[in-house]
């Protein structure tokens, strides 16, 4: 643990902040997995730009996993040992692919977008100014999150503006 680096946080216990981070790794696995599954298992209507934007999005929840680990070792913490704490410890939960087309899984994954930014939101409210460090990785995380909302929000309306389309051209 850097001792130097720790006694910079003023104002929160620093294993206040290896629980929440532990949380949000949780998430971030999770989120990853579902990303990952889904990529193989979406069907339908321009599933080629689904699968490009759910690769993509697992990649990105992988490294996200990677910095909020590191950063709880920084801490003097440990990561979960055991991917059955991801299930305990999640804020946002799993959302098990039920109907695999590509709107319904569009759908799922923007609801857990939204999830995390609450939570790196509220990550980011709670480190301003105690914990600069932690504040500026739940920032850059933020600020992805924002941007996969966003990159599945503009999918899903041209897919599904796509279809009306579709349906008004056969009646
Ligand atoms: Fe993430
Ligand atoms: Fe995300
Ligand atoms: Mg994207």
């Amino acid at each position: 643990m850097a001792r130097r680096g720790n006694s910079i946080i003023k104002g929160i216990e620093i294993n206040e902040i290896i629980a929440v981070l532990n949380k949000a790794y949780a998430d971030e696995w999770l989120a990853y997995y579902q990303y990952f599954v889904q990529a193989k298992v979406v069907k339908g209507i321009m599933k080629d730009a689904a699968v490009t934007e759910l690769t993509e999005h697992a990649a990105d929840e992988l490294r996200h996993a990677n910095m909020v680990a590191d950063r709880i070792l920084q801490l003097g913490g440990t990561p979960l040992l055991n991917p059955q704490e991801w299930f305990t410890h999640t804020n946002c939960g799993y959302e098990e692919p039920k109907e695999l087309d590509v709107v319904s899984l569009l759908q799922d994954s923007i609801k857990g977008e939204q999830c995390a930014i609450s939570v790196y939101s509220q990550l980011a409210d709670m480190t301003r100014e105690k914990d600069i460090v932690t504040y500026d990785i739940v920032s850059q995380i933020l600020a992805d999150e924002v941007e996969h909302e966003e990159d599945l929000q503009s999918l899903h309306d041209d897919i599904t503006e796509f279809i009306e389309d579709i349906k008004k051209n056969i009646n």
